[in-house]
Formats: C-alpha cells, structure tokens, sequence
C-alpha cells in the first residue's frame, strides 16, 4: 500500500508514488514495449513497413466533462473512447497510450487511480498497453490529455479526403443516444418536479441512453474492416455531431451530400426519449457529438459486397445519403420529403 500524506487543508498526492502505483497496475509490457513506464521516454519497435496513427485529445474540466454528472471513470472511459474512435476513424490499430493529467487540489489518489480505471476499462479489448504520461498540479480544475498511438497497413488509412461524387453514405450503429443520455443526467431527477407535458418513459431506456453516454464504445472492429477490404473511399468519427462531422468529409474531399433524414438510425430509446420531451430525434442525431460511430463513404459497386459482408460480422451499418457535387452544398430530405440546405448545428467548444 503506498502512504498517502494528509495535511490539514487536504490530501497530498505524492506524485513518486502514484506513478508507481499505475505502472502496476496499468504497465503492461509485450514484447513491443521495450521500456514502458519508468524512464525518461518510453521506447516501442514497430513493426517493418507499417504506418504509425498518432493522436491526441485534451479534456477540461467544465469544458468536456462534469463530476457532478459522471464519476472519474466514467470520464477516464469516454477520454480514451474518444481517442480509440479517432483510431477507428483512420482504420488503424490502437496500441501505446500516454496521459498527461494536471490534478486540482481536491483531487485525490483514488481520484487518479478511478480516472486509470475507467481509461483502461475502455483500451482493455483492444490491448492497449499504459506506457507513459506526465503528472501535474492543476489551480483551477482536471485536465486530462491523452495520446494514442496506433498503426494502419501502408495506404490503408482512411482518410477525411477520399469521398467521391456518387458515393454512398453510411453511419455505424445508431446516431443521437449519447446527446439523449446527456440531457437525461442534465434534467432533475424523476421524482423531481417536472415540467408540464413531459411525460416519463421507461427506466431501461434510460439506462441504455446514460450508458450510451457515459460509456460509449469506439468502432475499432468496423474501421480496420472497412480500411482492409478497401470499403470505404473516407471516413471520419462522429465526435461532434452529424451534421458538422459530414461537413468535414465534403470540405475535405470538396464534394456536397444529400442527406436523407427519414433513414437515420435511430434507437427505439432515442425515439421513445424525444416522443416523452416533444423533441424531434431527428434533431439529436444531427446535433449529438460523442456518440463515436463512424461515417463512411463507399463506392456503390462496393455495396453489395459490404453489406452481405456486414451482415456476416455482425455489423450495424445504415445507408444515409449519397455524395454530390460540391455545387450541390450539403442538403437535406426530411422524412416527409422537404428539402433544405444542412445547418451546421454540432457541438462548439468556442460558443
Ligand atoms: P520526467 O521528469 O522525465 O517527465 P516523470 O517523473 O514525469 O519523468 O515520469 C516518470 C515516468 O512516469 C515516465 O515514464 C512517465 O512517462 C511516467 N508517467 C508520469 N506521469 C504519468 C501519468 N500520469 N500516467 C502514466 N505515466 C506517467
Ligand atoms: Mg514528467
């Protein structure tokens, strides 16, 4: 047990320690990791002729997360889902991940070792080893940066670029339930006082949708698929929302997009969420961020193949729109056949 030292004003965190107390529980060390946490840099072979993925993310406190509506592992989990989807995006294989972590004076060891926990709970089913990081003290609140490292077969990535006019979209699994989990732990608790007309709706929704939230899940399977077989001409995760995300595939790729928004895939608790607060799920799947499904683009000679496949993994995809000529913009086809030009209504971290 390593000691922990208490002052009068609050627990000191010993930083010599705590270290330690990660690379034991955290550093695991494959043949690939030469020196993993301990030194002044970690040291990895990489394998001859592979293509290194490297990415990084900061989370702030108050900013990207709230402790009074996630606990630190859960925060820990969906830092490193974000991350591992940013991975997915590119068709890659996750492998090294490096924190740096500034903790506020109320921040204690089990706070550190919680915030592990959760991060590694998220990497554990794709092997990803703990090799590194840098510890501070913060004066304000918790910031969290985390570093990926990963590696794609020569000219498999998948790019934001590559989409072609003609082009199919798709979507993974459903779109909208992470923005619905939100505003669930936003709204005051059920037995709280209501707001008139909105109606409750049934308790496993709610927990699929926190969950979806909370603890979402990074396309790594679906990704290295779509990038070893040559599916997908680009791709990009969902971490913003929908509509902004798709407008970095057309702005990258210089084309436009029809959307056709009587096919998004919605949950049933997605729908049975926005039916109870007179809300159009249409709208949370195309303003929801951190959902991490993915968005693709597949020429249609290929759809065939990629949905017979699909089916054969298991894997939920859904057809949303096709690829057009950038003239075109990025429009939209309600489900009751109304067309508009797409607004940008994604998350902002500036507004
Ligand atoms: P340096 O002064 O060279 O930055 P540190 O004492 O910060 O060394 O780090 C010592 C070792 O502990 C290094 O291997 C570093 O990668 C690792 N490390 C430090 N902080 C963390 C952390 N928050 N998570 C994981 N590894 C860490
Ligand atoms: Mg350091």
């Amino acid at each position: 047990m390593v000691s922990t030292v208490r002052t009068k004003a609050r627990p000191t965190i010993h930083e010599f320690d705590l270290i330690r107390a990660l690379h034991r529980r955290h550093g695991r060390h494959t043949p690939s990791v030469i020196q993993g946490i301990g030194d002044d840099a970690a040291v990895i072979t990489s394998r001859a002729g592979q293509w290194t993925v490297l990415t990084t993310d900061l989370l702030t406190e108050g900013v990207h997360f709230d402790l009074r509506t996630a606990t630190l592992a859960d925060i820990g989990f969906r830092a490193a889902t974000a991350n591992l989807s940013d991975i997915a995006a590119m068709g890659g294989t996750p492998q090294y991940l490096l924190i740096s972590l500034a903790i506020p004076r109320t921040g204690t060891r089990q706070h550190v070792l919680q915030l592990y926990q959760g991060m590694m709970a998220a990497c554990r089913p794709h092997q990803v080893g703990l090799i590194g990081g840098d510890t501070s003290a913060s004066r304000g609140g918790w910031f969290l940066s985390v570093t990926l490292i990963g590696m794609v077969p020569p000219r498999k990535a998948l790019f934001r670029s590559g989409a072609r006019i003609g082009d199919l979209l798709y979507v993974t699994g459903t779109i909208g339930d992470s923005l619905a989990g939100l505003r669930l732990l936003n709204e005051p608790p059920p037995n709280a006082k209501r707001q008139p007309g909105s109606a409750t709706f049934s308790a496993r929704h709610r927990r699929y949708l926190i969950g979806r939230h909370l603890r979402p899940a990074a396309r790594i399977a679906e990704g290295q698929w779509l990038s070893t077989h040559r599916f997908a001409t680009s791709a990009i995760d969902i971490s913003d929302g929908l509509s902004g995300d798709l407008r970095h595939i057309c702005e990258e790729s210089h084309v436009g997009a029809d959307l056709d928004l009587g096919t998004l895939p919605l949950s049933p608790a997605c729908r049975a969420y926005a039916a109870s607060r007179k809300l159009d799920p249409v709208d949370l799947a195309l303003t929801g961020g951190e959902d991490y499904e993915l968005l693709f683009t597949v020429s249609p000679r290929q759809r065939p193949q990629l949905e017979r496949t699909a089916i054969e993994r298991g894997f939920s995809l859904t057809c949303i729109g096709k690829i057009h000529p950038l003239r075109f913009g990025i429009q939209a086809v309600s489900p009751h056949g109304r067309r508009h030009r797409l607004a940008n209504t994604s998350y902002k971290h500036f507004t």
